[in-house]
């Protein structure tokens, strides 16, 4: 029997939604059009994450006229994300860190990059051979992903074309658990894409190398690697990230201007 297309849309509520945004979307919910859609609300940042952002996102979705079929939020989900810590944890693909930020500040390996926030760890609490752990019970401790020692992770994205990232150069071991014991975004992610049976994942190319990372932790947990469609970034003009200005144009300034849907798409080629 084949598959129907299962897609996401995975949005933080961690501030309004801006053009970028909306691209992705928009292009999520076309590609879905014979298939469903998943709205997942990816709210597991305690500092960052308002209800009120997240009711804003709902109502400038429907605004653009984007539907979905299903809905969770992985705040209800820490069960199905800690059994799979779990079982990395078991089979030695997981290590606790003790290193601080400050520590971790200053033996940064490689600088930051536009399109990638964790910086390349330099295996300070790695142990050398690969061990099996226990979750401590409470906040704590970070956990790290051991990258296995494998070739280039090689995959064709449907937008982007042919990707190879090389695990020890083009990321370290990244974290999976946090100390104040939630999942990180790679591993809340990654259990979510297969549990949801998500056969396309659509999101920002500034995702490109959590992808790498993320067809590892598949691996590692068994799991099967949906296919992936990276939307470009969308740019002012002088070329910064839309999503890292302050100003960023949102959604709901713009409709609140009193532009239309059919001009908005008309003027930002949505
Ligand atoms: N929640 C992530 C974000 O807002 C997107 C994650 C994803 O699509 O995998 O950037």
């Amino acid at each position: 029997m084949p598959t129907t297309y299962t897609g996401r849309l995975a949005p933080s509520p961690t501030g309004l939604l801006h053009l970028g945004h909306a691209r992705t979307f928009w292009i999520a919910h076309e590609r879905a059009k014979e298939g469903t859609l998943w709205l997942r609300d990816e709210d597991l940042d305690p500092h960052r994450s308002r209800p009120d952002f997240a009711t804003a996102m709902r109502e400038d979705l429907h605004w653009l006229g984007i539907t979905w079929q299903h809905e969770a939020k992985q705040s209800d989900r820490l069960d199905l994300y800690r059994h799979a810590m779990q079982q990395l944890l078991a089979t030695g693909y997981a290590y606790p860190c003790h290193c601080s930020r400050r520590d971790l500040a200053q033996s940064v390996a490689a600088p930051h990059d536009d399109t990638d926030d964790e910086p390349l760890y330099n295996n300070r609490c790695r142990p050398t051979t690969p061990e099996p752990w226990a979750l401590s019970p409470g906040p704590s401790l970070n956990y790290r992903f051991r990258i296995p020692a494998t070739d280039p992770i090689t995959f064709t994205d449907r937008h982007a074309g042919p990707q190879s990232f090389t695990p020890g150069k083009d990321f370290g071991d990244f974290i999976i658990w946090r100390k104040d014991n939630l999942p990180s975004y790679q591993l809340a992610c990654t259990v979510d894409d297969a549990d949801m049976r998500i056969t396309e994942v659509v999101r920002g190319r500034d995702l490109l190398k959590s992808t790498a990372r993320q067809i590892l932790l598949q691996r590692a947990l068994a799991l099967p690697t949906p296919t992936y469609f990276h939307t470009d970034l969308m740019r002012d003009d002088q070329g910064t990230r839309l999503a890292k200005r302050h100003d960023a144009l949102s959604i709901r300034s713009l409709r609140e201007s009193g532009l239309t849907l059919e001009e908005l798409r008309a003027q930002f080629n949505l």
